[in-house]
């Protein structure tokens, strides 16, 4: 087998130990984002100083396949040359004007293209503000101000969506962290997910109160654990039914598991829909958006407030507008066959190794569960053996593949990961196969 570099994998990474220290002085914990500092599989986090396709080279000069592609956006890959183009182009006529530019056109003219539910957006620059910002919208609609959602569902760090996740019974929320406060939380009803009863009994319970469901699109922040079929459509029935609106998280899974995200997948019309990582090329931008008679309620056309100094900068914007113009039919071909390919290497690897385990997939997101039942709630996530996971992410690290340090993430491949890194990750997996059978707790 033919193997891209040659090098061997020692396992210490002191430049990165010596960065991570200097971190840890002026950040808290070392990272600008807890997943990051890999306190779930423990050891140092690797500081990564390029990336070039498939592969990420890290600050002590090692090469590695890169399974998370920057949390999702990288669907090109690293550095695409088309990609780079557009932003020294736009980045030559300036970095932020603070009034409105073609490019914000243009990506809002994208998205709106792309996906039939959505006929008007607005641009933010985070995920987080996404999908606050469509909570306020439709607590500003709808004049109701309860808010549910599913645990194990992630929809950034807002306040009144990091409400107790983990509920296996429809419950108010509590507060999941400190410094958000029992009256952001109150207004929170979590719920099991892939649960339509429970759904139907906080409606019951709480007549003309609750402003809207929230749900990822097909969740990916617990593990990959996509909806049951029907699921997606019952949420948006009840909603219509009880005149709450239908709010679909697409930040992970929009212009990643097809041209038109999961809704090019289910066909469920949600009434307001969340985007991030990949419509920005690599770049802060975000965006929420759907019913124009529900997006007219914003300002400066409507009453409810929500603003930006740096919405639709265009830098982000010309990156998002080139990386969505090369994401055709062939490239979503390419990621969903690679994903393919790599879920059939991991599945042969772990059951040669007598390993339990279930890799699940939405479209060309997967992740593996280290149990022998299929996953379709946070609970069920939670039970599997994540300390096989730790075992086997160290061993893949050391071979040269960077997972994402959580069993509770998705694995993103691109364009980019060619047979060369194809062979590199089914080169690594038997010995992290057998790394995840030896691992005790
Ligand atoms: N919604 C979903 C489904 C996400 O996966 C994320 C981030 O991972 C967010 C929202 C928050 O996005 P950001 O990290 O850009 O704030």
């Amino acid at each position: 087998m033919q193997v891209r570099i040659t090098v061997s994998f020692p396992y210490e990474a002191p430049v990165s130990q010596s960065l991570f220290e200097r971190a840890s002085a002026v950040t808290p914990g070392g990272v600008n984002s807890p997943v990051r500092a890999f306190r779930a599989v423990g050891g140092t986090p690797r500081f990564m100083v390029s990336g070039t396709g498939p592969y990420l080279t890290d600050a002590d000069g090692r090469e590695y396949v890169d399974l998370v592609c920057s949390w999702g956006p990288m669907i090109l890959g690293h550095s695409h040359p088309e990609v780079i183009a557009a932003v020294q182009e736009a980045v030559a006529r300036g970095t932020s004007f603070g009034t409105p530019g073609e490019g914000e056109v243009e990506l809002a003219e994208q998205i709106v293209d792309r996906i039939d539910p959505v006929e008007q957006v607005r641009l933010v620059s985070s995920g987080t503000e996404a999908t606050m910002s469509a909570i306020r919208l439709a607590r500003g609609y709808t004049g109701r101000p309860k808010v549910v959602k599913f645990a194990g569902c992630y929809h950034g760090h807002v306040d009144a969506l990091l409400a107790a996740a983990g509920s296996g019974v429809a419950t108010f929320g509590l507060p999941d962290t400190p410094g958000v406060t029992g009256a952001q939380a109150g207004d929170t009803i979590v719920l099991p997910y892939n649960d339509l009863e429970a759904v139907r009994a906080a409606f019951a319970a709480h007549p003309g109160e609750i402003a809207c469901v929230i749900t990822e699109a097909s969740p990916g922040n617990m593990g990959v654990v996509p909806p049951l079929p029907g699921f997606n459509q019952g949420l948006k029935d009840i909603c219509s039914d009880n005149g709450a609106l239908y709010i679909s998280d697409e930040v992970m899974t929009g212009f990643r598991v097809s041209k038109s995200g999961w809704y090019g997948i289910d066909g469920v019309r949600p009434d307001l829909m969340t985007f991030g990582k990949v419509m920005g090329g690599g770049f802060p931008a975000a965006a929420f958006g759907g019913r124009a008679d529900v997006m007219a309620h914003l300002a400066p056309a409507g009453p409810v407030y929500q603003a930006g100094t740096l919405s639709g900068n265009p830098i982000a914007t010309a990156a998002g507008v080139a990386q969505l113009r090369l994401l055709d039919d062939a490239a979503y071909d390419k990621v969903d066959a690679v994903s393919a390919e790599v879920r059939s290497l991991v599945t042969d690897a772990l059951t040669k190794a007598g390993v339990a385990h279930r890799v699940q997939v939405a479209g060309n997101m997967f992740s593996v569960f280290f149990t022998g039942a299929d996953v379709t709630n946070y609970d069920e996530a939670k039970a599997q053996e994540s300390f096989r996971f730790t075992a086997f992410f160290h061993s893949m690290l050391a071979q040269g593949v960077y997972l994402p340090p959580s069993a509770f993430e998705s694995w993103f491949v691109s364009t980019a990961h060619d047979t060369q890194a194809v062979e590199r990750i089914a080169a690594a997996l038997p010995a992290a196969a057998r790394a995840a059978a030896e691992a005790t707790e």
